[in-house]
């Protein structure tokens, strides 16, 4: 049996000290329990996607190319009818020529929403990007230039939903409502499907023919069920996050009711052309497996969250979510206090990393910030944030946001990495 002296001895030789390694085994022998629960779940999971990928009959041939305009691209329509069965769904747009999160959330938004519409996002501010287009940040082509108008409804103090100021924010033009579940890099809880699937049925309860919209990254397969278990009318995510699996090179998804996706459909494509056309060219292979693989994938990122909660918090830092939360994304927050420790934890990440190992990331001034940024990755898929990767604005309070790790002795190795190079600065004892 490979012990735990085996395990030292090679993390010794890739310059991870035994006062490290020490440290961080201790604390994941606490763990055993909390990561039978996450494994659990996987394997759940992991029978979902199986049963779909059965009952849809999955072959050989939805691995072959379309080139063109896609016609009869028996992969791609298995694939989509894949992840309707998984999400359970009446159909499910899932497609390479959809750019990025921020794209599949524009399409099924500016898909369903037309001029004199308004949309509501009962959950406080959205992602950044999603500012621009719906035109709370002014951007050319955003949804405020088609005459969509916009509400929001921040969350209360304790970060719970307020009914009342929902109830009074739904009016005649209400067409849509977005929820975001992952708190992104906000400070408020992450949402679990349960507390969506209340906030569906109030909003449903004053307008029923609303449609709801969850913004879904981050959140796949974290939890047995999905929102669209629970009431969403559209689910929506990117293929570089948890459903790809690592392995997806490109690409996001629209889970939902048939009429709201034909309508996004012909928003991706054109009007009258919808889910007809869409060459997959040649990654449908990579979907396909990368959907297979994806619920472990994501166990193996949510242990490295709480790892590193566990570890962090043990040396007096603030985690967000904290050691014992319950877990309903992958992202994970660690308040490091200094501007030393970001640019530490951030080293430890990319030393860890199978690609671009040898590099160091310095802070730069990244267009859309207002500080210097320090970004850690070195992933197989450029920007996929299912690979293990961390950034962190550098200004108060240093926090550094993480996520990801394809496998759990990776991301175990990257944390213990980071904590490596806090040390070596002197930022931490142990
Ligand atoms: C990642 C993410 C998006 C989309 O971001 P892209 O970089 O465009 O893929 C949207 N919302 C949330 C909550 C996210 O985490």
């Amino acid at each position: 049996m490979i012990s735990n002296d085996n395990l030292k001895e090679i993390y010794r030789s890739m310059h991870l000290d035994s006062a490290v390694s020490d440290y961080c085994l201790e604390i994941e022998e606490g763990l055993k329990s909390r990561f039978e629960e996450i494994d659990r779940v996987a394997e759940y999971n992991q029978m979902k996607v199986l049963a779909a990928m059965q009952k849809e009959k999955v072959s050989e041939g939805c691995f072959y190319e379309s080139t063109g305009y896609g016609y009869n691209d028996e992969g791609r329509d298995t694939l989509e009818r894949v992840y309707a069965s998984v999400f359970h769904t009446e159909d499910a747009l899932v497609r390479s020529q959809i750019t990025c999160g921020t794209h599949a959330l524009t399409i099924a938004l500016s898909g369903n929403l037309r001029p004199g519409d308004e949309l509501l996002s009962p959950v406080g501010k959205p992602y950044d990007t999603l500012e621009g287009v719906i035109g709370i940040r002014p951007e050319t082509g955003s949804l405020a230039e088609y005459g969509v108008s916009y509400r929001q409804v921040e969350l209360k103090a304790d970060g719970s939903f307020d009914y009342p100021a929902i109830r009074a924010a739904i009016n005649e033009k209400t067409k849509v409502i977005t929820i975001q579940r992952s708190k992104g890099y906000l400070p408020r809880p992450t949402f679990s499907v349960s507390q969506i699937g209340e906030l569906i049925a109030f909003c449903k309860s004053v307008k029923p023919d609303v449609i709801c919209m969850v913004d879904n990254c981050y959140g796949e397969f974290v939890e047995t069920i999905e929102p669209t278990d629970v009431g969403a009318d559209m689910c929506v995510g990117s293929l570089i996050k948890n459903p790809g699996g690592g392995l997806a090179p490109i690409g996001g998804y629209i889970v939902g009711r048939a009429d709201c996706i034909e309508r996004a459909a012909c928003r991706l494509t054109a009007p009258g052309l919808g889910k007809e056309l869409g060459a997959s060219l040649g990654v449908n292979r990579s979907f396909f497996q990368g959907l297979f693989l994806s619920p472990t994938v994501t166990a193996s990122a949510l242990k490295s969250a709480i790892f590193a909660a566990n570890i962090y918090e043990s040396l007096g830092f603030k985690c967000v979510p904290d050691k014992d939360e319950s877990r309903h994304d992958i992202i994970q927050a660690v308040i490091l206090g200094s501007a030393e420790g970001v640019i530490a934890f951030c080293k430890g990440i990319q030393a860890a990393a199978p690609v671009d190992s040898y590099v160091t990331p310095e802070p730069w001034a990244m267009p859309g910030y207002d500080c210097d940024v320090i970004m850690a990755a070195g992933a197989f898929v450029s920007g996929s944030s299912i690979e293990l990767s961390a950034d962190g604005p550098v200004k108060p309070p240093y926090a550094v946001y993480f996520q990801g790790g394809l496998t759990w002795p990776h991301g175990k190795f990257g944390i213990m990495m980071s904590l490596q190079k806090m040390w070596e600065k002197g930022l931490v004892t142990l």
